[in-house]
């Protein structure tokens, strides 16, 4: 179901993240949770875009012995107003357009528009 102004996900990329929205307001919110932080008012599902832009990036040198380093973090903004972070599969620039996969160990990361697809 898409309303008018919400954004669809990306034509031929499957939604893979569920977030929440809020009917009254319009508010979008990830990871999902039940109540509106702006309007207190009850939040709905909602499929998140599979594709953003990177906000801000980071190499992680060290962490916790699961997770082979270094690897790059990234917050990325998507469509519905929304900031996830997730790990990226290559090098990260500010502005760069991502998209979502699925990964076995932590459910999804980014990977640079173009590549792997
Ligand atoms: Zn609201």
């Amino acid at each position: 179901m898409t309303t008018a102004g919400e954004p669809a996900p990306a034509a031929g990329v499957a939604a893979l993240l569920t977030g929440s929205r809020c009917p009254a307001c319009g508010a979008a919110f990830f990871p999902p949770r039940q109540v509106c932080s702006r309007c207190l008012g009850k939040l709905e599902e909602a499929p998140l875009s599979a594709r953003g832009t990177v906000y801000t990036h980071t190499v992680v040198h060290q962490s916790a012995p699961a997770f082979e380093t270094p690897y790059t973090l990234v917050y990325v903004d998507l469509p519905e107003g929304v900031r996830v972070l997730g790990q990226l599969a290559g090098e990260a620039r500010i502005g760069m357009e991502v998209e979502l996969e699925p990964d076995e160990q932590l459910g999804f990361r980014f990977r640079p528009v173009g590549e792997g697809s």
